[in-house]
């Protein structure tokens, strides 16, 4: 039986002491239409793509609108914490989304499902609850890109619209921008986050705000048991009859998972842009989609988050971050777990954890895959710098080089060189770049007092700021010195010395093999089932998003079907590509 929805009071913002989670309900939307479903993910609840073709879209609306309840649906807002951008805000929660409750999928595994958009909660704070067509849009085809890229993720059944609106942005085009509210239907093990353990921390350490009161930690313990024995069920066995020894064991897993999760982002050059500790996933999901972006040309300071004006969330932060966000975690689950046990459990894995990951996907990346060498790590580094130097992009570079080769004939290297060359930036794009960024006389005043006092340089931490000034200037005044021909041979230069230790590394690959094109097939079978052809370029979601706020859906759905098959080499991914020219499916990569 469904249940048609009503707003109730229940759903208004206000405290809700002791309550880590609250019985909330949907506000119903006007006219809410379906933009675009995720089969995949739909089926994990058992929803057949057979069975949805035949009902009407406007059913599914219905339901995943929050207009009307699913069969045995309890929604519910979680009431969480969070440290967000290095300091401890107090209580957060679901403020826009709502969880709806479980489903046992046919196919094994426990889903829960949550509305996000879905209207006021008590944790809306001074927010309405909703979500808008764009950031909805974002969400939905992010989370099913990541799924299909083999990355740990929550992940999204549907988004639907509606002709209710919210202003988000009251100086666009000098009026306030009425935006179509819209809902995600996401789904996942558990939107459990480190901030859920979070708010259990002593009310005097809130910022004002207090946080549940009653039996803290009565349910703080509930928690645990809870998040251990149903996402954890190996660790519980193991250790049911040793708390302290179950919960180390917990807090090592989640280290592990998020440093592997990391690893992920950073081999796809995706910045998640909003690493709060609420943001976190108890069981190393990537959850969240906000600000997120995908890099195209390889800038490791990358910033995707507009208003992340420090960089902390910047790409290469994004290790560092999550492993301070572990710390965290760890402090919230004193005294389950003492903190000497957790911060050596982290300095023991985490790192370790990361490289491993990191170094081992990369070398599938570059099609190593009989031996692991040391000195892999520096080729790694070498290519990213290289691919900095000449502006390339990231994911293009990356699926390009799998044509190259250890016998590559040197009368095609030309060729090679100059596409190659075309996934690189223009000279404005690299002066851009590679601009110096501080005043003159701050940085001479820096270096004099990096020379005159050394330790007193050190404890402000300003050295790897000038090092990399000194990097952009020493660039950028070469740079101004070339014509366009010239950048052309520079980046021609830079990628053919690059080329040259690749090759050396790739002939001790061969050592020994009698049967090298055999040994070469398959490494382009491994290079292009790592290296993605197809990713969520800002751009293309931007186009999707256009459409859709003009009433047409075809582009979202085209873009989710294209981002289903992230990779060349997998047999689903020539229907989709269906006789599509190489030279055209590369243009539309490169694009
Ligand atoms: P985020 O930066 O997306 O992780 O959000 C931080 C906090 O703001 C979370 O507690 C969200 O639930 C809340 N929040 C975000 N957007 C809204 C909204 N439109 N209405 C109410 N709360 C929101
Ligand atoms: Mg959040
Ligand atoms: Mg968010």
């Amino acid at each position: 039986r469904s249940l048609p929805v009503e707003h109730s009071e229940d759903s208004a913002p206000r405290a809700v002491p002791g309550a880590c989670f609250c019985r909330v309900l949907p506000t119903p939307l006007r006219n809410p239409r379906l933009v675009a479903m995720s089969l995949p993910a739909l089926a994990l609840l058992g929803l057949e793509a057979a069975e949805l073709e035949e009902r009407e879209e406007a059913e599914a609306a219905l339901y995943f609108s929050g207009n009307r309840l699913l069969p045995g649906s309890e929604p519910a807002a979680h009431c969480y914490c969070g440290h967000q951008f290095g300091s401890f805000a107090g209580q957060l929660g679901d403020g826009a989304a709502m969880y709806l409750g479980e489903v046992l999928g046919p196919r094994g595994g426990r889903w829960e499902m949550q509305l996000k958009g879905a209207g006021l909660t008590p944790f809306s704070r001074q927010a309405d609850g909703r979500k808008v067509l764009r950031s909805s849009i974002r969400e939905f085809l992010c989370s099913e890109a990541m799924f299909h890229l083999g990355i740990p993720t929550t992940r999204a059944g549907t988004c639907v619209t509606s002709d209710s609106e919210v202003v988000r942005d009251i100086f666009y085009d000098g009026n306030p921008k009425k935006e179509k509210c819209t809902v995600v239907l996401r789904i996942a093990s558990t939107f459990l986050r480190f901030g859920s353990f979070e708010i259990f921390k002593p009310t005097d350490e809130y910022t004002g705000r207090k946080g549940p009161s009653v039996n803290r930690n009565d349910i703080r313990i509930q928690m645990l048991d809870y998040v251990i024995g149903t996402f954890y069920p190996e660790i519980q066995e193991a250790y049911s009859d040793n708390n302290i020894q179950r919960n180390a064991a917990f807090f090592k897993e989640i280290t592990k998972r998020t440093a592997r999760l990391v690893a992920e982002w950073q081999c796809v050059g995706f910045c998640h842009g909003v690493l709060n500790t609420d943001n976190m996933s108890i069981v190393g999901l990537t959850i969240d989609y906000g600000p997120f972006g995908f890099m195209d040309r390889y800038d490791p300071e990358h910033i995707c988050n507009g208003s992340d004006n420090t960089g902390r969330y910047a790409y290469n932060k994004q290790p560092e971050i999550c492993k301070w966000n572990l710390g965290k975690l760890a402090e919230a689950l004193v005294p389950e777990l003492p903190l000497e046990i957790s911060e050596l459990i982290l300095e023991e894995e985490y790192d370790a954890e990361f490289e491993k990951h990191y170094l081992q996907k990369m070398r599938k990346k570059l099609g190593l895959t009989r031996l692991e060498l040391e000195e892999d790590n520096k080729l790694v580094s070498e290519l990213l710098e290289t691919m900095h130097l000449t502006g390339g992009d990231f994911t293009n570079i990356f699926y390009l080089l799998s044509s190259f080769s250890v016998d590559f004939d040197p009368s095609r290297l030309e060729d090679f060189l100059e596409k190659l060359a075309s996934q690189c930036a223009s000279m404005e794009e690299l002066k851009v770049a590679f601009k110096p960024q501080m005043d003159p006389r701050q940085l001479s005043m820096m270096l004099m007092l990096a020379q005159s006092n050394p330790q007193l340089f050190a404890l402000i931490g300003t050295k790897a700021n000038i090092n990399k000034e000194l990097e952009r200037i020493e660039q950028f005044t070469k740079l101004q010195q070339l014509t366009a021909a010239d950048l052309l041979s520079r980046n021609k230069r830079h990628w053919t010395e690059w080329l040259e230790k690749y090759k050396v590394r790739l002939q001790k690959e061969i050592e020994g093999i009698s049967d090298v094109d055999a040994w070469n097939t398959d490494r382009v079978k491994v290079m292009n089932s790592n290296n993605p052809k197809y990713i969520l370029r800002n751009y293309i979601a931007q186009n999707a998003i256009e459409a859709a706020e003009n009433g047409d859906f075809s582009e979202v759905r085209n873009v989710l079907k294209l981002l289903e098959n992230p990779f060349q080499e997998t047999e689903s991914s020539t229907e989709v590509k269906g006789d599509m020219e190489e030279e055209e499916a590369t243009a539309a990569a490169a694009a």
